[in-house]
């Protein structure tokens, strides 16, 4: 072989070898950006698009559960900013952290809609993204706005006049003191539920596809009084309910039998009970309907129908919420305190009437804020047929001027004792007790049946509706009767003594 040939070898293994080199750089070079861009399709176009909204907690902007009930443990006050983020949109440094590909306020913004959706509300999910800027141009936007849609669409509109409404009293806490064969035991065991009862009620109501909504969500009235019907849009298997609590007042005569004392606000704007324990050290918790539903629909948002929650008929004579604001604790009028209230004061000799508004007002504040509604249970929890006109005026002047002040107005009366200002037939003007309540501005009214699943009447500047009491009484003697809300075997309490005393 010659140099020449010799050289031109070399020359040809070492052009093959750039050749080479080359290509495989250029092979690496599209593998990349082809896997590049494959991550990009996949995380605008299908990771966790397909339905995000039904898991709570998960999304961007969200704590999970556990993470925030262990902060809260260690630090005793969470973080006052925790979730609001998702709230008022802002964002902050937390929103969002933990997915990279998301900015802050943009995860958090996705978390509101994604929650609004959950909440059956998609026109505002919708609205939400579409009114930020630049949503034309955020595929991530685009695709869940489209997934809402679709949901939508899904939906129909559930039969105002065949809405069930189910009520509790004040739940029962400790049943070893609330059933320890005192004179009151008797009244628990029949009207109330326990805690227990309450948390498995609420899962299988859950369970079955039933949906808290509002009595505003059925109806609204214009400024004459005249009632519309409105929709109440829901996915199929879904079954809308109304919730209501009577005597959330703590009344005077259960204290030491297993209720809590009041409902107080945490650091955090929650709405918690708090609990006197044994050695005289005050215990904030879940003890009764309010928090307990709180905290359910925080794990199932869509458990609420556009953040609704259950209404509260509440009385006025010892106060509301656990808190004595009522004239008679301002004025201690001698003719007018009663025994219980001579107690109250001798063992509350700092009590402030003043700050007892406050704090009232602050708690229901914070229920309002949380999607929780009030309603009259009448001042002095009466029977108004067995009124004359004149006390029938006094108890409502008593309800407008000690109660509304905290509670603020509300269209609807939840009648004392299953009560009722008239028969199955349709209210008029010519019933006065009708007249009265609703020159009073009352224009929703419930009594209690639970013979038939649910019973509504919608007049042209009323609506009426039948309540079925989820107490003792109920689930011991006519369990058929609630067998399509829950399972009685499955929710029934074994600490009650049975038979439930008959009425
Ligand atoms: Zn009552």
């Amino acid at each position: 072989m010659s140099r020449d040939q010799k050289t031109v070898i070399e020359r040809e293994i070492r052009r093959r070898r750039l050749n080479l080199m080359l290509k495989c750089i250029i092979c690496v070079l599209i593998f990349g950006s082809a896997g590049l861009g494959a991550w990009l399709v996949y995380d605008t176009n299908f990771k966790d698009h397909s339905n995000p909204w039904t898991e709570s907690g998960k999304a961007a902007g969200e704590k999970a559960p556990d993470q925030e009930a262990a902060e809260g443990s260690v630090s005793g006050d969470a973080p006052a900013d925790d979730g609001q983020a998702a709230e008022d949109g802002s964002g902050n440094d937390e929103g969002g952290a933990s997915d990279a590909a998301v900015p802050a306020d943009e995860g958090s913004l996705e978390a509101q809609a994604n929650r609004m959706a959950a909440q059956y509300d998609y026109d505002g999910a919708i609205s939400l993204l579409r009114g930020q800027p630049g949503y034309d141009r955020n595929d991530r936007f685009k695709n869940l706005v489209s997934t809402y849609e679709q949901t939508k669409a899904s939906c129909s509109p559930y039969p105002i006049d065949q809405i069930t409404h189910v009520f509790f009293h004040s739940l029962v806490y400790d049943t070893s003191k609330a059933f320890d064969g005192d004179a009151y035991e008797a009244g628990y065991n029949q009207v109330m539920t326990t805690v227990s009862e309450m948390n498995s009620i609420l899962q299988q109501m859950y369970n079955r596809g039933f949906v808290m909504i509002s009595l505003h969500d059925m109806v609204e009235f214009d400024e004459a009084g005249n009632l519309s019907k409105k929709e109440v849009l829901l996915p199929p298997g879904k079954t809308p309910f109304v919730l209501s609590q009577d005597d959330c007042s703590y009344y005077h005569y259960m204290d030491g039998d297993g209720f809590p004392q009041k409902l107080v606000v945490t650091d955090d704007g929650k709405v918690k009970n708090s609990y006197l324990e044994d050695d005289g050290s005050v215990s904030i918790g879940d003890y009764d309907v309010v928090p307990i539903v709180d905290t359910f629909v925080e794990q199932h948002p869509d458990f609420s129908y556009h953040g609704h929650k259950g209404i509260l008929a509440l009385t006025g004579y010892e106060g509301v919420l656990g808190y004595r604001t009522d004239e008679v604790y301002k004025t201690r009028q001698e003719d007018r305190v009663t025994d219980f209230q001579r107690e109250f004061f001798a063992n509350n000799p700092d009590f402030n009437f003043d700050n007892e508004v406050a704090e009232a007002k602050k708690v229901a504040d914070a229920m309002k804020a949380e999607g929780w509604e009030f309603a009259s249970h009448t001042w002095g929890h009466i029977n108004p047929r067995t009124y004359s006109m004149e006390s029938l005026q006094r108890d409502s002047d008593r309800w407008a001027n000690w109660v509304v002040p905290i509670v603020g107005p509300t269209d609807v009366l939840i009648f004392a004792f299953g009560a009722d200002i008239g028969d199955w037939q349709p209210y008029s003007m010519s019933n006065e007790y009708f007249a009265h309540y609703k020159s009073m501005g009352f224009r929703i009214f419930c009594n209690v049946d639970a013979s038939a699943k649910y019973w509504v009447q919608i007049g042209q500047d009323y609506l009426r509706q039948a309540r079925r009491n989820l107490d003792g009484y109920r689930m011991y003697y006519t369990p058929d009767l609630i067998s399509d809300l829950f399972d009685v075997d499955q929710a029934w309490d074994d600490s009650r003594p049975t038979p439930v005393p008959q009425m």
